[in-house]
């Protein structure tokens, strides 16, 4: 049945011997006819019309001829042998030309014949020529299936070679298409989504996105191909939440207590955005459902996801539970640590650090203490999640800037008691709707949309290496003001040893510009200990130090608010992600900020772009569309685990709005029916499992 025919190895398709297929899979991973009609084309040529030979005047444009071979022969010595026939129309003639499959083609050839030839034009001391065309006798047939638009196929040197550039998988797609019937390729979408969306049939799908026989119908093609890929990821996605809220038990916490009521009410610095009173209560609610959570928390760099996390660790406290939360590096780890205790200080509860440098007779004491529940909340980096740390009772923990995090390390915090804890993560930035809908759209979302009140807007300025002097001004202007200022360089794992270079001649022309005893520079790296880069952080955060060097270990999270200037050196090393959540750095304090980012003169179209959407806006949503637009989805933090990978036709930097359309399909779907269980939906079930074979979604994880 269906599945059986397009898994048939691709070696059986006419034309394709062992030696094609073996290119086809090491190239393209074409292994089957499934792989094959997947090969969607990257794009197409208008062929509706013909144009004369006369009309032949461009270099290395592509025509589309009608005429007779008229003259067939062999030109040249032994090495420059070719093939040329000549074909005319009522304009004049034209030479096409074959150096490879010359013999082949001299057979083919048919004089006083009328042949549809396709190709790009080639001028030749004076005169136009087209070697290798693509040429059809012209039948009745071939005038009907002339498509008015022709794919073209991506292909290499290697497939080249074995004749299967873009024609030749053209050719092999013409003869798999023309083997699909309704007997051998089943419908793969119900037919009320079809009739909700008007979607063409699967069947016709494949034939027009190959062959399309009118503009519109290669749109309504591709339009029924993206559908149906974005919707059986959001189903995937839509389901696996659904499960989760069926199936997995959570601790109850419905007591609001002392804990929560009296820190709120008596001991919050400030007063709460309504963003974060409203994501509060969600995760309340949340936790007070029964259910286990898995919520996610996207906020802008400084929207006060730290609070938002503290409040419902304290939700944990007051219901009897033990709370964690975990960092990506141990600087960020010891800053929650600090931020935390001071806030809690005055509420008598215990809260813990640990990190990889945790020193083994503090460990132990650490272990006893979680295990006898003494210690209230937990801060650390990975190093939580070792086995040997166990929990008395551990009922939430949270995860700071989730993408550092990995699959595996997320599902080992599930094991931490007999039933999975809630869980909250907070993402370091934004990212775009479409790409949120789908890299987690099996947890539940909240979005602090909204910056504490006061904030200014940092001021971003672009500067060339000619206006580094003025640079050096404009930093002395602000350190005789009393600020600090930060300078980031790029550290990129292949060129590690420049940049270390870089980063210290950097450092050293500082030296120059800023003397010391007037000035203090802090300098901050990967290669120093723990030790060193604390000891150097402190006196930055003593205002021992006006100014910070660092690579990007201050990247994520540190929040110093009298540090009001960012210098950003071969910014354009950097993605824009990376320059939002630097920029983010500051900004934090009363005073008017500044980040300065610093390239050479020479940037590419890119580059550029990421320069001027950097000056242009302070909002990490518009900052984040852009960078998919850029990068495509593919390079994106946290994509690769995502089944965004996988999708062939469908992009989320495009395609928006079908996702949308698909996701609430999907969702429609569900809310009918759940479980699938209607037989009109079996289809559904069936078509999950034959996808889930090589996919891996990370709700699965614990
Ligand atoms: P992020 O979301 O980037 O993790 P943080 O939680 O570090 O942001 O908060 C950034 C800064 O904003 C911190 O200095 C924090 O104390 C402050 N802050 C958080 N919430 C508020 C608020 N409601 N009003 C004023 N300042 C706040
Ligand atoms: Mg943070």
């Amino acid at each position: 049945m269906n599945s059986h025919f397009l898994d048939t190895p691709i070696g059986y398709l006419k034309g394709i011997g062992p030696q094609r297929a073996e290119v086809l899979q090491k190239e393209l991973f074409i292994f089957t006819y499934k792989d094959l009609i997947t090969h969607y084309p990257f794009r197409y040529v208008d062929r509706t019309r013909f144009h004369s030979v006369r009309e032949v005047t461009e270099d290395s444009a592509y025509y589309q001829l009608r005429g007779h071979i008229v003259e067939i022969d062999f030109v040249g010595d032994k090495r420059t042998k070719r093939l040329v026939a000549k074909l005319r129309d009522s304009s004049g003639i034209i030479e096409l030309v074959w150096f490879q499959g010359a013999k082949w083609m001299a057979e083919k050839l048919k004089s006083n014949t009328e042949y549809i030839v396709y190709g790009k034009a080639t001028s030749f001391m004076g005169r136009f020529n087209m070697a290798h065309p693509e040429i059809d006798v012209v039948t009745p047939e071939l005038l009907a299936n002339q498509s008015s638009f022709q794919s073209v196929y991506h292909s290499t040197e290697k497939l080249k070679y074995r004749n299967l550039d873009s024609d030749g998988i053209r050719k092999c797609l013409r003869l798999l298409t023309l083997q699909l019937n309704e007997q051998n390729i089943q419908e793969t979408l119900t037919p009320s989504v079809i009739q909700d969306f008007k979607l063409l049939s699967k069947l016709e799908a494949l034939k027009q996105i190959h062959f399309p026989d009118s503009k519109v119908l290669l749109e309504k093609a591709k339009f029924r191909l993206k559908f149906e890929e974005l919707f059986y990821v959001q189903l995937r996605l839509l389901r696996s939440n659904l499960v989760r809220h069926q199936l997995t038990q959570g601790f109850v916490f419905n007591k609001v207590g002392d804990t929560f009521n009296n820190f709120y009410n008596h001991h919050l610095p400030f007063q709460l955005t309504n963003a974060q009173k409203r994501v509060v209560k969600e995760i309340r609610v949340d936790m007070g459902s029964g259910k286990q959570m898995s919520r996610l928390v996207q906020g802008d760099v400084g929207s006060g996801k730290t609070l938002v996390a503290l409040l419902s660790m304290l939700l944990a406290i007051d219901n009897g539970f033990q709370a964690c939360l975990m960092a990506p590096t141990e600087i960020l780890a010891k800053q929650h640590f600090a931020t935390i205790s001071e806030l809690l200080e005055p509420m008598g509860l215990n809260v813990a650090l640990l990190t990889g440098s945790s020193k083994t007779k503090a460990r132990r004491e650490l272990h006893a203490g979680l295990e006898a529940g003494t210690i209230h909340i937990l801060i650390g980096t990975h190093a939580l999640i070792e086995d040997v740390v166990i929990f008395k009772n551990l009922g939430l923990v949270v995860i700071d800037e989730q993408h550092r995090f990995g699959v595996a390390q997320r599902g080992k915090m599930h094991k931490k008691n007999t039933q999975p804890p809630h869980v909250l993560i907070m993402t370091a930035t934004p990212i775009p709707r479409t790409l949120a809908m789908t890299l987690y759209g099996d947890l539940d979302t909240s979005v602090i949309d909204e910056l504490p009140p006061g904030r200014k807007p940092i001021t971003t300025m672009h500067f060339m290496e000619s206006q580094r002097l003025r640079l050096i001004g404009f930093m002395k202007e602000q350190i005789a003001l009393g600020r600090q200022v930060y300078i980031v360089y790029p550290l990129i794992q292949e060129s590690e040893k420049m940049d270390y270079q870089n980063l210290q001649m950097g450092y050293d022309a500082l030296l120059n510009d800023f003397p010391p005893p007037h000035y203090q520079i802090s300098i901050v790296h990967g290669k120093l200990t723990t030790q060193q880069k604390e000891f150097e952080m402190q006196r930055f955060i003593k205002q021992e130090t006006q100014i910070m060097v660092a690579t990007t270990v201050i990247e994520v999270g540190v929040n110093i608010p009298n540090a009001s200037v960012m210098v950003i050196e071969s910014a354009e090393r950097f993605g824009l992600s990376q320059l939002h959540q630097l920029r983010g750095r500051v900004g934090r304090g009363a005073d008017k900020s500044y980040c300065i980012l610093m390239t050479s003169y020479k940037l590419g179209a890119d580059s550029k772009l990421r320069m001027e959407t950097m000056v242009r806006t302070n909002d990490g949503f518009e900052i984040s569309e852009v960078d998919l637009k850029l990068r495509g989805p593919g390079d994106l933090d946290g994509t690769q685990q995502s089944g965004v990978m996988d999708l062939k036709i469908a992009d989320l930097a495009q395609d928006g709005q079908i996702l949308q359309m698909a996701r609430s399909s999907a969702q429609a779907v569900l809310n009918e029916d759940p479980n699938l269980a209607a037989p009109e939906n079996q289809l559904l079930i069936q078509q999950l499992q034959y996808q889930g074979k090589t996919r891996s979604s990370w709700s699965k994880i614990g």
